[in-house]
């Protein structure tokens, strides 16, 4: 089971590894970082960004390791932990 690492920091907010992730792993944080912007967080919890609805139990998916969001993202945040 890979996890990624988000720079939280340098994230700029722009949400293309949200949109990217093919298993709904990362999600818009509430918080704000060092640059005041929302960052973009890992969640073992797949598909909360599907619409906003919860996961039942059984919809729960684990990062694959495909590497989607550390390609797409422009400032080169995450990095995979396989
Ligand atoms: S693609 Fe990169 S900069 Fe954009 S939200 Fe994701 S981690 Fe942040
Ligand atoms: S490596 Fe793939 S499955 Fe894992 S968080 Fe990134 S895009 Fe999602």
């Amino acid at each position: 089971m890979a996890k990624i690492i988000i720079n939280q920091d340098r994230c700029k907010g722009c949400f293309l590894c949200v949109n990217f992730c093919p298993k709904g792993l990362i999600k818009k944080s509430v918080k704000l970082n060092k640059q005041g912007l929302n960052f973009a967080e890992f969640s073992r919890r797949g598909n909360l960004n599907k619409g906003g609805i919860p996961p039942k139990a059984g919809d729960l998916t684990d990062c694959i390791g495909c590497m989607q969001c550390v390609v797409i993202c422009p400032d080169c945040c995450i990095e995979v932990d396989k």
